[in-house]
C-alpha cells in the first residue's frame, strides 16, 4: 500500500472545516485591514533561502528541501514564505506603487524536521507582510490583526511574547560580544553552536540541546545592547499595544530563528500544544530586501502555524462543521425529476441539501437522513408537488408540518 510521505498529512473531513472556517476567517480579517493576497510560488531558486533566511540557520544548514534540476540548477521547495514575498517584491518593482504594500498569503511549506505532534514536514501558513515603512506603529497594527484572528477564530488561551533584536549596528556590538563569551563556554557545546560559534553568534541561541542550555541562559541578553533608535521603537510598540488593550509579556531570550529579522520578533504560544507550543512567529526585517539586491524596503510580517492553530482550536473543543439543512426524499423514481428541481431551488437559496439513494422506501429514508445528520427530512411525493406544499419533518424533535413551498427555503435555515 501506498501512503502520504513521511511529515505529510491528508486533511480530511470534517477536520477539514475547521480549516476552511479559520481560512475564512484570516481572509476577512485581512480585508478588513486592507492586505491583499499574494501568491508565489512553491519552488524558488535555493539561493534566495540561503541568503534570505540565512546560511547558518536550522532551516537552511538542515532541513530544505533541495534539488537539482535536470538544467542543473538548484531549487527549493519553500521552507516560508517572507523571502519569497521580497523576491516578488523586488522583481516586480512594487517599491514603485505609493505607499505602504500590505500582503498576504496562504499555502504549504516544507521542511526536512523531524515530525512529532504540530511539527511535519509539509505545514501549511497564513502569513502576511507590510513592506515599506519602520513606523512602530505598524509593528502593533499587525500584532493586532494576529490577535483579531486568533478571537474571532474562537481561540482563547494564547499568550503573546514580545522582543526587541535591534538593527545591524546593536546586533553587531552583541554578537561581538557573544563571540568573545562563547571563546570560553563553546568548547563544551554541541557541534553545531562550536561553529556557529564562529560564524553566526547569534544562532547559538536557537540551540535546543539540553545540555546547552544552562551555558545560554548565561549569555548576555540583546536588549543589553540596543541603542536609543532601537529603545524607542520598541518603546513605542508597546505604548501602542498597551493603548488597544493587546496584554503581551516580554521575552528577551526570543531571537528567533531567521537571520533577518531586525528590532521587533514576536511570538504566539499557546498551552494546549505540547512540545511546540508557538502558534506562531514574526517581526520586523528592514534589511531583507538590500540582502537580496533590493531597494530599502523597511517591513514586518508573521506567519501564523495554520496546523498548530488547528490543533489548538480542536483542544479546545472548536468544531465547524455545519449540519446539513435538508435531505430530500423522492416518493418513488417519478419524483426525481421533481426533487433534483426542489434541491436546485433550495441550493441556489443558500440551503446544505441531499438527495435520497433511489431507495423510495420512507423508512429507509429516514435512516439515511439520520445518518447524513440532517436536521429535516423533505418529502417529495405527487400530493406535495400537486399542492406546491411539502411535508417536512425535523429529525431531532420528531415534529412534522405541511410548508408552503415559498416558504420552504426560509423554513429550513431556520
Ligand atoms: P517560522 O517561519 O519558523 O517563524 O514559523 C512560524 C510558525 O510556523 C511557527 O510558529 C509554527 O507555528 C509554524 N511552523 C514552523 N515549522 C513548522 C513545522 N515543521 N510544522 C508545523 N508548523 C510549523
Amino acid at each position: 500500500m501506498i501512503k502520504a510521505v513521511k511529515g505529510t498529512r491528508d486533511i480530511l473531513p470534517p477536520s477539514s472545516a475547521v480549516w476552511n472556517h479559520v481560512e475564512r476567517i484570516a481572509r476577512d480579517v485581512f480585508r478588513a485591514f486592507n492586505y491583499r493576497e499574494i501568491r508565489t510560488p512553491i519552488l524558488e531558486e535555493t539561493a534566495l533561502f540561503a541568503r534570505g533566511v540565512g546560511e547558518e540557520t536550522d532551516i537552511v544548514s538542515k532541513e530544505m528541501y533541495t534539488f537539482e534540476d535536470r538544467d542543473g540548477s538548484s531549487l527549493t521547495l519553500r521552507p516560508e514564505a517572507t523571502a519569497s514575498v521580497m523576491r516578488a517584491w523586488i522583481e516586480h518593482r512594487l517599491d514603485q506603487i505609493p505607499g505602504l504594500q500590505k500582503l498576504y498569503y496562504i499555502g504549504p511549506m516544507f521542511r526536512r524536521e523531524r515530525p512529532q505532534k504540530g511539527r511535519y514536514r509539509q505545514f501549511f501558513q497564513i502569513g502576511a507582510e507590510a513592506i515599506g515603512s519602520e513606523s512602530p506603529m505598524v509593528d502593533a497594527e499587525v500584532i493586532q490583526m494576529v490577535v483579531e484572528i486568533l478571537n474571532r477564530a474562537g481561540l482563547t488561551g494564547f499568550k503573546l511574547l514580545i522582543n526587541s533584536v535591534g538593527h545591524p549596528p546593536c546586533r553587531a556590538a552583541f554578537a561581538a560580544e557573544l563571540r568573545e563569551r562563547l571563546k570560553e563556554v563553546a568548547p563544551s557545546m554541541c557541534g553545531d553552536c562550536q561553529r556557529r560559534a564562529e560564524t553566526n553568534p547569534l544562532r547559538v541561541l536557537d540551540c535546543k540541546v539540553p545540555e546547552d542550555q544552562p551555558i545560554i541562559e548565561e549569555l548576555p541578553k540583546i536588549s543589553e545592547y540596543l541603542d536609543g533608535p532601537c529603545r524607542e521603537h520598541f518603546t513605542v510598540v508597546k505604548t501602542m499595544l498597551d493603548a488597544v488593550g493587546v496584554p503581551y509579556t516580554i521575552n528577551e531570550r526570543m531571537v528567533r530563528g531567521l537571520d533577518y529579522y531586525t528590532r521587533t520578533t514576536f511570538e504566539f504560544t499557546h498551552g494546549d500544544l505540547g512540545a511546540q507550543s508557538a502558534v506562531l512567529g514574526g517581526g520586523r526585517y528592514d534589511g531583507l530586501s538590500e540582502s537580496l539586491d533590493g531597494p530599502k524596503a523597511p517591513g514586518i510580517g508573521f506567519a501564523i502555524g495554520e496546523d498548530r492553530l488547528i490543533l489548538a482550536l480542536q483542544a479546545e473543543g472548536v468544531k465547524a462543521e455545519e449540519k446539513l439543512d435538508a435531505y430530500i426524499a423522492p416518493l418513488g423514481a417519478g419524483m426525481n425529476p421533481q426533487a433534483l428541481k426542489l434541491a436546485r431551488e433550495l441550493r441556489r437559496a443558500g440551503v446544505k441539501a441531499d438527495m435520497g439513494d433511489e431507495s423510495f422506501r420512507l423508512k429507509k429514508s429516514f435512516e439515511a437522513a439520520e445518518k447524513a445528520g440532517a436536521r429535516y427530512i423533505v418529502i417529495v411525493g405527487e400530493n406535495e408537488v400537486a399542492s406546491d406544499t411539502l411535508a417536512v419533518k425535523e429529525l431531532a424533535t420528531g415534529t412534522q408540518e405541511q410548508v408552503p413551498r415559498a416558504e420552504l427555503s426560509r423554513h429550513l435555515r431556520r
